[in-house]
């Protein structure tokens, strides 16, 4: 909270008394500390790989180079790191150009069957080698009112989710139906499951249950907060269930389309 006060003087200099002024900054604090969090982290995200770039390269330069096994290993982890640099730079641009004011999106009548069927197409490369399928079910006709383009990187986004943090082998399912006036699109998944004190922390930028892990896979971090600002530029509404060792479910509703 912060207090400013001044006397009020009548034009004789009589003294009448004092106007106090209290504004509660409690929000641009924490807006604050969100833009310094935020500023931290993607320092931090941009910094691990360029130190592991700038690490091996020189090891090479070293004369690892002459060590044709080695050498090979090494240029695969700057290849590695380098693409990591190109999808956090990537999902940066994103996460600013949907956040900034005035962005809007092409909506119009969209079929839901044909972004579900996009989505996993779109997915298919990271399942091939992990004995993976992923199923869905749509009923006939069912339009939402949305950005194609953009509905579509929702569902890949839980997707790729979906297929990263599941064991080779296990089923994912996508399930669309009609709920309350909005199409209701559930991702599930019969992976690690994400423990009930994440949940709320979720779609904030750079929250992770395991940092470590989410690396390994390939994750920014960002990719669940670019989400939660889509469904909310749709007019929708996203949740998330999910249970250790069991497995989540992510349900995006969608306003349906009149037209
Ligand atoms: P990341 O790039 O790390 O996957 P996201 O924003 O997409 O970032 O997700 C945030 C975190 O939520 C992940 O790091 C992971 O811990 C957790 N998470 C997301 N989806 C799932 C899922 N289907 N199963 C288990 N954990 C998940």
């Amino acid at each position: 909270m912060a207090v400013y006060s001044a006397p009020v003087i009548d034009k004789h200099g009589g003294w009448l008394g004092i106007v106090v002024v209290m504004h509660d900054i409690s929000e641009l604090i924490r807006l604050e500390r969100v833009r310094k969090d935020f500023v931290a982290n993607v320092s931090h995200e941009l910094r691990t790989p360029i130190t592991s770039i700038r690490g091996f390269s020189e090891t090479l330069m070293d004369g690892a180079i002459h060590d044709e096994e080695a050498a090979m290993q090494f240029l695969e982890i700057i290849h590695g790191e380098s693409v990591r640099l190109e999808t956090l730079i990537e999902d940066l641009l994103d996460l600013s150009k949907i956040e900034k004011e005035g962005y809007t999106l092409r909506l119009q009548s969209v079929s839901v069957q044909d972004v579900i069927e996009r989505s996993i197409r779109s997915v298919s490369g990271r399942i091939k080698n992990r004995e993976m399928t992923i199923e869905s079910h749509c009923p006939a006709g069912l339009t939402v009112k949305g950005d194609p383009e953009r509905l579509v990187q929702i569902l890949v986004n839980l997707l790729a989710n979906a297929v990263s943090y599941s064991k080779p082998g296990t089923p994912i399912r996508v399930v669309a139906s009609v709920s309350g006036g909005m199409a209701s699109i559930a991702v599930a998944d019969k992976g690690i499951g994400i423990p009930t004190a994440d949940l709320p922390r979720l779609f904030e930028r750079f929250y992770r249950v395991d940092r470590a892990r989410s690396r390994d896979s390939g994750g920014t971090g960002l990719g669940l907060s670019i989400v939660k600002h889509l469904v909310d530029l749709h007019g929708g509404t996203i949740f998330v269930e999910s249970e250790p060792g069991k497995g989540s479910t992510f349900t995006v509703n969608i306003p349906l389309s009149h037209s």
